[in-house]
């Protein structure tokens, strides 16, 4: 295979072989934009390299033709002593990854040619700053060397001088620091710093390779669910310098806000600085609208490129440019991330500028951005104790105590606290703590911080360059200016859409998205902003292209009520386990307790009637609309007093010589019901089997509900659902009796009563043994959770907190399966049994109702797999309706 591409043999589309970075370079060079010449080794190398542990034959000789050809058109020769050509080595993976992987600068210098270039530029200083740079980024990222080791010598040499910032620092200074880094390399690593440029440029191909299974990037792959195996591609670049002087600089750039998809001028530029000053947030940057005035033909011409690429891409752009002494270049594009209201205003539009039809636009957002919109927040006129203000970096309302490091927002958020990490700037190792946080504030950096860009693609809170607040890390506090003093530990509440900073809790309200979906905002209405009419434009063409219907979990009228108001076309499940708690518990004990058939049924009698109340509410708020309910399903010793709870009880009551009946015969009841493995025990259908008159009643109660909503000149729909079946026979007998008592109810109030009788597939042998079951079933819900725990033999309750982090950590999975569906697992069954269930009974209804029914992944594989609707929380049924869109688009 071909393993190295310079940068015009490239195109955006090859992002799984060159990388983001190495595609949108090869885009942007065929596009004539004035990008430094350079070359790209795949991710196929980099993969080759990570399985064996050297490069690929052959690359070697690619690496040596390319670099001939880069150097013959810069002129000259890599690290040539008179006039170098110095080059980059930048990290650049299929999905950005900002920060986590390795990048080296300057590669090519040595002590001669440094020389060269201080005489080609005309400046020592820039000269031996470069090589500065280049032995302690190659010390640090190649050689593994303790960063702070450099950083140290660094702030001793400012200190020895008396000066504390770096531009005091002149070229002697720095020659110095040259020799004291070149000390340190040798004393950590027993050889001495690389002179020859060739060797330094293949040495940290090797280190960008590794990098990709650096710790940090292992982490923030599995946060963003980025797959193991891709590798990353490794571009090599001529360098460019934007610090030869103040008619130098470097800048980031976005061709919309980023935070609310406004068109504009955004971006942030640092005069006389080097690439990563300004990701990293170590020195304050300029708005980019400053550049018209300090370089007005640099400006023009990068509107003129924001302008052609945001009409190539079709999308908001974000872009990274150097100017060198007047002359600009483009040294990386790519579509940008975006917080989750600008991904819908900028679809809305671009729908509006005629670049997209509502078709792609529907691809331009996800679920999960819709989930994120829906959020609480801070309310508009919310009244609070400010603080200070920052930059608005990513929205939403956070509220925790503070914390000024990591690792502390991991140990208390671990403890259940909510926290809010403070830091001055945030770097990579800070990812953790961020994951952490309920929300992150800096005082420095602007809205392409390191800190802004992580939380925007994490959809956390953040409110970043926070100037006016003096974060001190060292005495764990926040100096306000108005002199206010937050401790660690102290409460603050942080505005990522105002970028405002309170003190104390302050009180957070609905999101007008969520009041839009329960229609209190009319998104043709004066209320209904932006944001709301571009999500009400989008969910239409949802609506309207998919194909999947879309029901709510709902146990009572109220979440059924929400529901549909959020658009549901139906409950898909309705537990009814809520209906033998609270006062019920003593009936559903007698229930348990009864010594005769006769005592039972007096139980059960109880029970009927105020199971019909309930279950005619829901079926008045679902009115028209289906309502699956299910039999009960939890083993009955969820209904009886603790075990340990009533042995104690008992015992002290004998202590004391007194005997409690009633309790004794409880504790009786208990240990006989105790199970070791309860839910594989007697639950679901298996109690309809051996509790006579349970399921009987249950069905009693729905029917009788049903009747009267009839008689009230209501639609009523109820699908009775039956749970946990694993043989036909099981659900034959439950059937049976159900249409029964159907048929009985329907002759006592004078109507026809002709409802589905279904069941739950949610046992291995469910699915397996579908063509049977259909042959008594109308319908399947899968419960994917049950069928989840069975598959694996995971328990559902236990191993995400036991061992689901080690699991995810190893790789086993890469996001856990009662959360995304196991598609190649637990979606084969769900295949199997669609099939042979609908080979078994055409028509039949097929849906979901485990948690993945909200779940944007596993919506599109019930969408391929082509059931009828899924089913889920009411307050997923928006991000299930624009998936199942998305889905069918
Ligand atoms: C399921 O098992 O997927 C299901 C929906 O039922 P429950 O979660 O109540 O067991
Ligand atoms: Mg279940």
């Amino acid at each position: 295979p071909k393993y190295v591409y310079e940068f015009s043999e490239g195109n955006k589309d090859l992002k799984d072989l060159l990388g983001g970075k190495g595609a949108n370079l090869a885009e942007m060079t065929n596009l004539g934009l004035p990008v430094p010449p350079g070359f790209t080794i795949t991710t196929e190398a980099c993969r080759h390299f990570l399985a064996n542990g050297a490069m690929p034959d052959g690359l070697d000789a690619e690496i040596e033709e390319k670099l001939r050809a880069l150097e013959a058109a810069m002129g000259k020769r890599l690290g040539q002593p008179d006039d170098p050509l110095l080059v980059s080595v930048r990290s650049g993976a299929k999905y950005s990854m900002p920060g986590m992987m390795e990048t080296v600068l300057n590669i090519g210098l040595n002590d001669e040619s440094v020389l060269g270039l201080a005489a080609q530029s005309g400046d020592d200083r820039f000269a031996w700053d470069s090589y500065r740079r280049l032995v302690q980024m190659f010390g640090k990222t190649v050689l593994d060397i303790d960063g702070e080791l450099f950083e140290d010598a660094f702030d001793e040499a400012k200190r020895q001088k008396g000066v504390t910032s770096d531009l005091d620092l002149d070229a002697a200074d720095h020659r110095k620091l040259v020799e004291v880094f070149k000390g340190i390399v040798a004393e950590h690593t027993g050889r001495e710093f690389p002179a020859d440029p060739r060797e330094q440029m293949d040495l940290a191909i090797k280190a960008v390779f590794r990098s990709w299974n650096a710790p940090r990037a292992v982490l923030y792959r599995r946060q963003e669910r980025i797959p193991v195996d891709l590798g990353t591609a490794v571009n090599v670049c001529a360098m460019v310098f934007g610090n030869l002087g103040m008619d130098s600089g470097t800048g980031v750039a976005f061709t919309r806000d980023p935070a609310s998809g406004r068109q504009g001028v955004y971006g942030d530029y640092l005069q006389n600085a080097q690439g990563e000053d300004v990701v990293a947030g170590i020195r304050n940057t300029v708005p980019l609208a400053d550049l018209e005035r300090i370089d007005k033909a640099g400006y023009d011409q990068l509107l003129a490129i924001m302008e052609k690429l945001e009409n190539h891409y079709r999308d908001l752009c974000d872009i990274e440019f150097t100017i060198e002494r007047g002359k600009l270049w483009m040294l990386q594009t790519r579509v940008g991330k975006r917080t989750a209201a600008a991904a819908f205003r900028i679809a809305d539009q671009l729908i509006d500028q005629g670049m997209i039809t509502l078709e792609e636009a529907i691809g331009r957002v996800t679920g999960d951005q819709l989930a994120q919109l829906m959020f609480p927040r801070f309310a508009d006129d919310a009244q609070g104790h400010v603080l200070g203000s920052g930059m608005n970096a990513s929205p939403g309302a956070a509220v925790g105590k503070a914390v000024f490091d990591s690792y502390t927002a991991i140990k208390w958020s671990r403890s259940g606290e909510k926290v809010i990490l403070c830091r001055r700037e945030t770097n990579p190792d800070d990812l953790e703590g961020m994951i952490a946080a309920e929300g992150i504030l800096t005082s420095r950096g602007g809205k392409t911080s390191h800190a802004a860009v992580v939380a925007r693609g994490m959809g956390k809170t953040c409110v970043c360059g926070a100037e006016e607040l003096d974060i001190d890390t060292k005495n764990r506090r926040l100096v306000a200016p108005g002199g206010e003093v937050v401790e660690e530990g102290d409460v603050i509440s942080i505005d990522g859409t105002s970028g405002r900073v309170y003190l104390g809790e302050v009180p957070v309200v609905a999101s007008p998205v969520v009041r839009y979906f329960e229609g209190e905002i009319d998104p043709a209405s004066d209320q209904a902003d932006e944001l709301v009419r571009a999500v009400d434009r989008i969910m239409h063409y949802a609506d309207a292209a998919r194909r999947l219907r879309v029901r709510a979990n709902a146990d009572n009228a109220e979440d059924a009520a929400r529901a549909r108001r959020m658009g549901a076309e139906g409950v898909g499940l309705c537990r009814t386990e809520h209906m033998f708690l609270g006062d019920r518990r003593q009936l559903v004990e007698r229930l348990i307790l009864a010594d005769t058939e006769a005592e039972q049924q007096e139980a059960l009698d109880a029970l009927l009637p105020m199971q019909r109340a309930d279950f005619t509410e829901i079926l008045a708020a679902m009115d028209g609309l289906p309502v699956t309910v299910r039999l009960l399903d939890p083993p009955l010793h969820e209904f009886l007093p603790d075990i340990t709870e009533l042995s104690v009880r008992v015992a002290v009551a004998e202590a004391r010589g007194e005997r409690h009946e009633n309790d004794l015969r409880l504790l009786q009841a208990v240990h006989k019901l105790h199970e070791q493995n309860p839910m594989l025990g007697l639950r679901g259908v298996r109690l309809g089997l051996v509790v006579p008159g349970l399921f009987t009643m249950q069905v009693r109660a729905i029917a009788q509900a049903a009747a009267e909503r009839l008689r009230e000149g209501g639609r009523p729909r109820p699908e009775i659902m039956i749970p946990l079946v694993g043989t036909v026979q099981e659900l034959e007998i439950i059937r049976e009796e159900s249409l029964r008592v159907l048929r009985e109810v329907g002759a006592e109030y004078g109507v026809e009563l002709d409802f589905p009788v279904g069941t739950m597939i949610e046992l291995p042998r469910a699915a397996l043994t579908a063509g049977q079951i259909a042959h008594n079933a109308e319908f399947f819900s899968f419960g994917t959770n049950d069928l989840t725990q069975t598959v694996w033999g995971f328990s559902r309750d236990d191993v995400e907190a036991s061992f689901f982090s080690a699991y995810l950590e190893k790789g086993v999975f890469g996001v856990s399966p009662f959360e995304s569906l196991d598609v190649e697992g637990v979606g084969r069954l769900v295949e199997i049994a669609t099939a042979e269930g609908r080979a078994a009974r055409p028509g039949i209804k097929l849906g979901v109702c485990g948690e993945h029914g909200g779940d944007p992944a596993s919506v599109h594989f019930f969408h391929r797999v082509g059931l009828d609707y899924v089913s889920c929380s009411p307050f997923r049924v928006p991000v299930a309706r624009l998936e199942a869109g998305r889905a069918a688009a």
